[in-house]
């Protein structure tokens, strides 16, 4: 009896310090990851290339911060949309520079052909004249699986639409995202929507693990458009964000969140 005594009495402590172990190591990893907070990551942007969206240049600048804008390059220079040395600025200044199709053509109900002509060749116009388009926006956020074949085969890294990210579920698009054709936004500010209301896209995502808040802007002007946000509360906006990187909310742009390669030209 005591010879297995002794055996039998060591193999229970054993067992019991490797219960100890795996619960102490249980509880560590879940320590870890209920702590875990991924960084939230805030893209401003803006669709359209109109005129007056040239005034978020200086003051992204003054706040050290770089935007997106996708560009219809048929519209580049008419009387209504900016120019292209405009938007050489822009560029020179460290902002990306992204398509939105050749004539804000709505792709869905495009053959093939033609949604690569709308794609492929305004890319090839951003690429001709220097820029390095790796990010597209859907005009109307319209868009199918066909849709998404069309903005990669034309050398894209990336597409977004304009909603899927509400405050009821999903507070944020994740880094890197599900499906990098179909990035999901808050719903695009408003003329009457509230600063208040966006920053409340930011905090959102912050106290729910954090990820992508794409803050799509299309006017900044008074009541210029039903998109639009005035230069006040744009500024007021930045003056909000620009101090949140000290806890880890920072802004970058498409090109920076996505990664990835300025694919050559695509003939359409
Ligand atoms: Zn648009």
């Amino acid at each position: 009896m005591k010879r297995l005594f002794v055996p039998r009495l060591a193999r229970v402590l054993l067992m019991a310090a490797v219960i100890v172990v795996g619960v102490a190591g249980f509880v560590a990893t879940h320590a870890r990851t209920a702590g875990a907070t991924s960084p939230t990551v805030v893209t401003i942007q803006f669709d359209d290339g109109n005129a007056d969206a040239y005034l978020a240049l200086a003051m992204l600048n003054a706040h050290g911060m770089h935007a997106t804008f996708y560009i219809n390059s048929g519209f580049i220079g008419d009387s209504t949309h900016m120019s292209w040395a405009q938007l050489q600025d822009l560029f020179a200044a460290g902002n990306d520079i992204g398509g939105h199709t050749l004539t804000h053509t709505n792709l869905k109900p495009l053959k093939t052909a033609d949604a690569r002509h709308q794609v492929c060749q305004d890319r090839d116009n951003l690429l001709s004249h220097g820029f390095q388009p790796t990010a597209f926006a859907y005009p109307f956020g319209s868009f199918d699986s066909g849709t998404e074949q069309v903005v990669a085969y034309c050398g894209y890294n990336s597409g977004r639409g304009v909603s899927g990210v509400n405050d009821t579920k999903v507070f944020a698009e994740t880094i890197p995202p599900a499906d990098p054709y179909a990035t999901r936004t808050p719903p695009n500010p408003k003329q009457g929507t509230t600063v208040a209301t966006i920053e409340g896209y930011v905090t959102a995502a912050e106290q729910n693990g954090g990820g992508w808040v794409q803050l799509v802007f299309h006017h900044i002007c008074n009541a210029c458009d039903a998109y639009s946000i005035t230069q006040t509360d744009f500024q007021a906006l930045l003056d909000w964000l620009q101090p949140r990187s000290a806890t880890g909310t920072v802004v970058e742009t498409t090109a920076q969140v996505i990664g990835g390669p300025v694919n050559p030209p695509v003939q359409a």
